[in-house]
């Protein structure tokens, strides 16, 4: 399923034309418009899918294991010196373009992001955390 106001959808389509370094049946791979270091890429599916939530167990696989496969290709490529690897669901997330896609960010000593890609710590109780450990529970 495409949705045809989303951005995403026209550019895994190819009807938007992007920079794309891997594409597949099932996904195409462009590098980010507005990157964080060089070589900063995004995993698109073809389908339509706004989050994780959304996606089929199966195609949740397969983005992992084209991760993978483009991460060795980066090091190898790029000489990077590290990876991060992210996806946001949810606005609260930073999600910005709703339709699901995995970025693949090249990290170089020194690249000037050294304090960015983190978060706070939280301080919680041992209730607390008990509290957590309970719901979270599978
Ligand atoms: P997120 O905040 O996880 O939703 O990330 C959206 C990403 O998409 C940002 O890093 C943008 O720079 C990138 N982006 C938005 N529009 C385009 C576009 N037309 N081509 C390539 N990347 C884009
Ligand atoms: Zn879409």
């Amino acid at each position: 399923m495409k949705d045809s106001n989303c951005i995403f959808c026209k550019i895994s389509g190819g009807e938007i034309p992007s920079k794309t370094i891997y594409e597949d049946e099932e996904f195409r791979v462009i590098l980010d418009i507005s990157p964080a270091t060089k070589g900063h890429a995004l995993i698109l599916p073809k389908e339509h899918y706004a989050n994780i939530y959304e996606m089929p167990e199966e195609t949740a696989a397969h983005v992992m294991k084209l991760a993978r496969k483009l991460a060795v290709h980066m090091k190898e490529t790029l000489k990077c010196d590290g990876l991060n690897i992210m996806q946001n669901n949810g606005e609260a997330a930073g999600q910005t373009v709703f339709h699901f896609h995995m970025h693949l960010i090249p990290r170089y000593k020194q690249d000037g992001n050294e304090d960015k890609l983190c978060w706070n710590h939280l301080e919680l109780s041992e209730e607390e955390f008990q509290a957590i450990h309970q719901k979270l529970k599978l």
